[in-house]
């Protein structure tokens, strides 16, 4: 059998821990037997990190801008119990939150949905995609403590020495005041990656905010996104048959609480952050959440949305078998291979992108599954085998 052939590589960011074996088990087994695969490979492993001075994770960043398609597997975020195990020179940031900032994209977060598995919100049919603006709000917050009658004002002062001042509260007793900021080129470049990716996967984009409330600052962000819509995106929703739908937060929330789900939800940070662990445990797994990052230029890094999941690393390390669930780093590689497809003009690799994946929830289907679906998969007889059988599984079926 010949194997299907590449033109552009993809940037291959390697990681730590239990995923980093993950990945090498999935490229030898599901991948690499099918597919001539090219990738640019970066170890973004804590060591190989930490001798680059970190330089490593910004060289993969920036060859994700010229080649425009990564895949990456988790990798630790540095914390000081790290700085003792790895002998660390420094506390290097979260090569995610690098990554990120250099492309200056958006995260969109999707559950795996197989048959068997069902959300806790049982008119849940289709994936709901949360996409989450990264950027500033109560992040990036000035907070003071008033401890003694005081009054608080919100003073901005011009290039030119202009003042602008209104007073935010008198206070006549002690209490808590806050600072918050966003800029137009933020939030601009998040509705651009939420319009370019609602057209990517022909799924309509839903946004909302409390602009009834905060009526300069979220009607900012609202404004943004209707401009952006209207002068760039209406015709080519129109012609992809999707929709803009616009609406206040908290009817957000009851709407897709009675949706049968299939679009994309742009939420602020803090909602973002709020509503994305609410979509994952109402799925059921954080094994079966794929995450991708993309750039308002369209340029796109898929990944897992879980960590290295270090507890099944140490049994690892002491010769057990592990049982750890591959599905969304699988997804991660499906996704990446896909869009390279696609973007290539490679047919075969974009049906092999398909068939994987098909292969994957068919082997949970038939109820072959890792550990950690055990108590979430309704089938009546359940086998529970280790990654490397899962995936020997899931190639047998491709
Ligand atoms: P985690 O790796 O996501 O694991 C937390 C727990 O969730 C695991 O102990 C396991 O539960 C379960 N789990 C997660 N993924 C699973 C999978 N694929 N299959 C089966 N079970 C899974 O989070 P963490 O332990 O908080 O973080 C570990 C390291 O990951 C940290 O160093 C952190 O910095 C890093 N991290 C990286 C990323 C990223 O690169 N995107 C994201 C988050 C965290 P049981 O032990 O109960 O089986
Ligand atoms: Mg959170």
């Amino acid at each position: 059998m010949s194997k299907i052939s590449m033109t552009t590589p993809l940037v291959e960011m390697d990681g730590d821990e239990m995923t980093r074996i993950i990945w090498k088990q999935i490229k030898d087994i599901c991948i690499l037997p099918f597919v001539d695969l090219k990738t640019e490979y970066f170890d973004l492993g804590l060591k190989h990190r930490d001798e680059t001075n970190d330089q490593v994770t910004v060289d993969s960043a920036n060859r994700t801008k010229e080649l425009g398609v990564a895949v990456k597997c988790a990798t630790i975020t540095p914390n000081a119990q790290r700085m003792t195990e790895y002998n660390l020179k420094e506390m290097w940031k979260s090569p995610n939150g690098t990554i990120r900032a250099m492309l200056d994209g958006t995260v969109f977060r999707a559950p795996i949905m197989v048959k068997g598995i069902s959300p806790f919100v049982s008119c849940w049919k289709k994936p709901i995609t949360i996409a989450r603006h990264a950027y500033g709000d109560v992040y990036r917050d000035t907070e003071y403590r008033v401890e003694e009658p005081a009054r608080a004002d919100l003073v901005i002062t011009y290039k030119d020495g202009r003042e602008e001042r209104s007073t935010i509260f008198e206070f006549t007793g002690g209490g808590v005041v806050e600072g918050l900021y966003n800029t137009d080129k933020s939030i601009s470049a998040f509705a651009r990656s939420c319009f370019n990716y609602a057209l990517d996967v022909k799924q309509s984009l839903w946004f909302a905010t409390k602009d009834t409330i905060s009526k300069t600052y979220d009607h900012r962000f609202k404004d943004i996104f209707s401009e952006i819509y209207e002068n760039e995106y209406k015709d080519k929703f129109e012609a992809a048959g999707i929709e803009y739908f616009y609406t206040l937060i908290d009817d957000a929330v009851a709407r897709v609480m009675r949706s049968e789900g299939g679009f994309v939800w742009a939420l602020k940070n803090y909602d973002g952050d709020v509503m994305s662990d609410m979509l994952a445990s109402a799925c059921g797994s954080l094994a079966m959440m794929t995450s991708v990052l993309v750039s308002p230029d369209g340029k796109y890094e898929y990944e897992a949305a879980h960590g290295t999941v270090t507890r099944h690393y140490y049994r690892y390390l002491k010769g057990e078998a592990t049982s750890t669930n591959p599905m969304a780093t699988l997804f991660a590689w499906t996704g990446a291979l896909r869009k390279r497809a696609q973007l290539d003009g490679l047919a075969d690799l974009e049906e092999f992108a398909g068939k994987l994946e098909k292969a994957s929830l068919d082997t949970i289907e038939d109820g072959i599954i890792t550990g950690d679906l055990n108590s979430l998969l309704d089938h009546p007889n359940k086998k529970i085998v280790t990654t490397e059988e899962f995936l020997k599984a899931v190639a047998a079926r491709i």
